[in-house]
């Protein structure tokens, strides 16, 4: 291996879980990753140690500033028990134009594919093989230095910690009722809508217990400028069929580039279908579904792959979509990607790599 992490093995190993019970984001593995960053030094000391709290200054920048940024993939394991990783290379990617925005120095993508690959080997026993579910991958990285200036921090943590989840629909895929979200916004032109920071959450937190108090799972949001333009769902990409044509918001700074949403346009163009990044109205949904020309909406993103949308609720107008079914469209991609990403299917892309 071309670079070489220093490992600490936990002597206090914890009990693994029952792969029936298990949630999203609550229990953690038994070791992490961890790398820092000292200007002048540059990045420095990956090392594999047990999980466990860090220790920071109060004064540490990402406190005051929010000086941070993460990541989220999954690794699973197949039947043959190879452990397979869906395009992490992306991921690496992602986070360096995350990092350029955030003014955090970048990390060799090469060496950050193999920090997570010695991770997750470290804790391959915690991947769990029941049918759903897989073990989710966290990276991150924090601005530690104790500094109470404004300025970009000269010290940084990059950590990795790993997650055993269960199926995000415990019933399997259940379309949602989402709620378009027409006062607050996630992001505006030439700001953050395109990194993956804790920022972007904070400032959507509001927006989703309104949702939720109104009955709603999830927030579909809508352009900052104009409050027109469908931009995501949630923590989603966001896709609608329309008259056959595949519809999803294009890259233009204030969308995340979801590495699902790339995915289902590569396997949807395999198949011959028109998809179109472009801008759509919220009230040209509307229409469609008025004409009988909305056939189905799904989200995509990591943690369920693919989610269909059953409801739409835009100020007093709301709208069933297929029937509160779920459309082919969206169980046929779901089937596809998740086939590709556990092994059982061919995988023509090159789209997942082995540990
Ligand atoms: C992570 C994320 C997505 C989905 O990206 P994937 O790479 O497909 O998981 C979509 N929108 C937001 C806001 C996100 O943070």
């Amino acid at each position: 291996m071309k670079y070489e992490f220093n490992i600490t093995k936990t002597t206090s190993p914890k009990e693994k879980p029952n792969p029936d019970t298990l949630e999203f984001g609550t229990l953690f593995t038994d070791h992490m990753f961890v790398m820092n960053y000292t200007e002048g030094k540059g990045w420095h000391d990956g090392r594999i140690v047990p999980y466990g709290p860090v220790t920071l200054e109060p004064a540490a920048a990402v406190f005051h500033y929010a000086q941070e940024m993460f990541e989220g993939l999954k690794a699973y394991k197949s039947k043959e028990g190879d452990i397979l990783l869906f395009r992490p290379d992306k991921n690496a990617e992602r986070t360096n134009r995350t990092n350029e925005r955030m003014c955090i120095p970048l990390i060799d993508e090469e060496l950050y594919v193999e920090a997570i690959k010695a991770l997750v080997h470290v804790d391959s026993d915690w991947i769990p093989q029941k049918e759903g579910t897989s073990l989710y991958i966290r990276p991150f990285i924090i601005a530690s230095e104790p500094f109470l200036g404004v300025r970009a921090s000269r010290e940084y943590l990059f950590m990795i910690i790993l997650s055993p989840v269960g199926p995000y629909y415990k019933g399997g895929l259940a379309p949602t009722k989402i709620f378009v979200e027409d006062e607050y916004v996630r992001a505006t032109p030439g700001g953050t809508g395109f990194a993956k920071i804790g920022g972007n959450y904070a400032a959507g937190l509001k927006s989703q217990e309104k949702a939720h108090d109104k009955g709603y799972s999830q927030v579909l949001w809508l352009d900052g400028a104009e409050r027109k333009y469908v931009e995501e769902i949630g923590t989603s990409n966001a896709f609608f069929v329309i008259d056959n044509e595949i519809i999803t918001a294009p890259l233009e700074g204030t969308i995340l580039p979801g590495i699902t949403r790339d995915s289902v346009i590569q396997l949807l163009k395999s198949w011959g279908m028109k998809v179109s990044e472009r801008r759509i109205t919220i009230e040209d949904v509307f229409k469609a579904y008025e004409e009988g020309k909305l056939s189905e909406v799904f989200a995509s993103g990591t943690a369920a792959v693919i989610s269909p949308v059953g409801e739409l609720c835009w100020k007093d107008r709301k709208i069933t979509i297929h029937d509160n079914q779920i459309g082919t469209l969206s169980q046929k991609i779901y089937d596809t990607l998740s086939g590709i990403q556990l092994g059982k299917l061919e995988d023509p892309f090159g789209w997942t790599v082995k540990v």
